[in-house]
């Protein structure tokens, strides 16, 4: 009884520090809206690092021929072909193919891992089918998907800022990673050309955008969690290059990065963040994506088991493993609707070895997963809505009318788009979303949602957030496509 009575006030101690209420989520929405400003004016000016991604066309249709992508995400990696017929053809064909990321590779050598992506690729080049042609006279041309903070200095090629995810592979820092590609490729006797590097939010906005024109924002919720958007090229101070002929520049943010005062951060996220390969960094982050959730439910477990014995003495071993609780588990147990909660008795001891827990004690373990889905769910939503709100997309312009943003912070003035970016008929946008944590974590999904419906209320009707599955890789396949060398 006092077991539970010392759990259950662990518990709401958490839910209150996880607390997201729709003032504390405005706050968080105008954070996001003043650090894309700061890190627009500036290199370093916030730690919204509001990278030029050297895109400013996005695929409309006319793309046509064969193009290949390769895409090196957190979890998986993947090879992908399509046939592109134009406007009328459209995507004749496409295949891909995915494979686990060896773990030591992410822990390995520049060229190890480099080696492993352009084996595959090979491979999978060499299998192509009599569907697939090339024009004559030219190379197999690849779009590159790489999502992690790349500067980029052309748009194919761009050196490594640090690694996230997981990923610690130390001599590709600083290296330019479409050159490494490059190399592993002719190091099998191939000849192929990278014509775009991409991050994954930036594929899959192009892959969105290629169907719906609008699309003008790519978020990822998978692993991590990142979004890019279509922005002004004038909005973007920093930038020393020409203007280019559309006007437009597409930034990737590296949100996860994001860090505000307003975020609701617990002893949960401070010991991760220690622990994990990149203290300090990519706080957001850490609070969202797929890769820690099921971490953070379990750091408060752990305290449960320590304060109030929930698994008995000792404290089950494995249960003080970092990471040893994966978010498709702690999901699973999430959405677990059995009266006696059995889905969570079953991961519990299959992961953990725990057994004899009471129906009491699992309840407590399902609303840990559910304070942590729901802030992490939430602040995803804020992000959305702090980017809308910088590209003047929030509803405040709704019904045709082209005003000015009004903020109320003063250190806000002077940044607001005067007039909305493609401001278009019924004033549409979509947001482009891809990753397996939105796709298969439908209660986060559903949180998400939720929120955006809170914060925009009526402005929520004119937004729209779909799901463009892999979207990144053929995205990337599409980018490669308008930026190839031969047209
Ligand atoms: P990546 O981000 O590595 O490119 P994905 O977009 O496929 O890969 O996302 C994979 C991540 O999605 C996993 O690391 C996991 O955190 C999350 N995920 C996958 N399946 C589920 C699930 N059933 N429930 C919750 N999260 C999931
Ligand atoms: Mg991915």
């Amino acid at each position: 009884r006092s077991q539970k009575c010392t759990a259950r006030k662990i518990l709401l101690e958490f839910q209150e520090a996880c607390y997201t209420p729709l003032a504390r989520l405005r706050q968080v929405v105008d954070a996001m809206a003043v650090e894309m400003h700061a890190g627009l004016v500036s290199e370093g000016g916030s730690k919204l690092k509001m990278l030029p991604t050297y895109i400013d066309r996005l695929p409309d249709g006319h793309e046509r021929g064969l193009y290949y992508a390769v895409d090196l995400g957190g979890t998986n990696f993947r090879v992908l072909r399509v046939q592109l017929g134009g406007l009328e053809g459209r995507v004749i064909k496409q295949e891909y193919e995915e494979v686990a990321i060896p773990p030591e590779l992410m822990l390995g050598t520049s060229e190890q891992l480099f080696d492993f992506i352009a084996k595959e690729l090979v491979s999978f080049v060499a299998r192509e089918g009599q569907d697939f042609r090339l024009h004559a006279g030219q190379n197999r041309e690849i779009g590159f998907t790489f999502s992690f903070p790349v500067k980029q200095t052309a748009v194919n090629s761009g050196t490594l800022l640090q690694w996230t995810k997981g990923f610690k592979v130390n001599d590709a820092v600083g290296e330019d990673v479409v050159a490494a590609l490059q190399r592993g490729i002719e190091r099998r006797g191939y000849k192929m050309r990278i014509a775009a590097l991409v991050n994954d939010t930036v594929g899959t906005l192009a892959g969105g955008r290629y169907w719906n024109n609008d699309v003008m924002i790519g978020v990822i919720l998978g692993t991590g969690t990142n979004a890019c958007y279509v922005e002004r090229a004038e909005a973007v101070s920093k930038w020393a290059g020409d203007i280019p002929k559309s006007g437009e520049m597409v930034i990737n943010m590296e949100w996860g990065n994001f860090w505000s005062s307003h975020l609701p951060r617990t002893y949960v996220d401070e010991s991760l963040d220690n622990e994990s390969l990149n203290p300090g960094e990519y706080g957001f982050e850490k609070m969202i994506s797929g890769m820690y959730l099921g971490d953070c439910v379990r750091r408060v477990l752990v305290r449960m088991a320590q304060e109030a014995c929930i698994f008995g003495t000792p404290v089950p071993h494995k249960l003080l493993e970092a990471f040893s609780l994966m978010t498709p588990d702690m999901s699973k147990m999430h959405h677990d609707d059995s009266s006696d909660l059995k889905v969570v008795a079953e991961v519990l001891k299959r992961v953990y070895g725990i057994q004899n827990t009471t129906v009491g004690i699992r309840k407590i373990v399902v609303a840990v997963c559910d304070t942590v889905c729901q802030r992490g769910a939430r602040l995803a939503a804020a992000g959305i809505v702090g980017i809308l709100k910088k590209i003047g997309r929030d509803g405040s312009a709704a019904n045709g009318v082209i005003k000015r943003n009004t903020f109320e912070q003063s250190d806000m003035n002077g940044f607001h788009d005067e007039v909305p970016v493609h401001y278009t008929s019924g004033g549409r946008t979509v947001v482009a979303m891809d990753g397996g944590l939105y796709e298969h974590y439908t209660k986060f999904r559903n949180y998400m949602q939720e929120a955006v419906v809170e914060l925009l209320g009526e402005g929520s009707k004119n937004v729209v957030i779909e799901l463009s599955k892999d979207g990144s890789g053929i995205g990337a396949a599409l980018l490669a496509a308008s930026h190839a060398e031969y047209v």
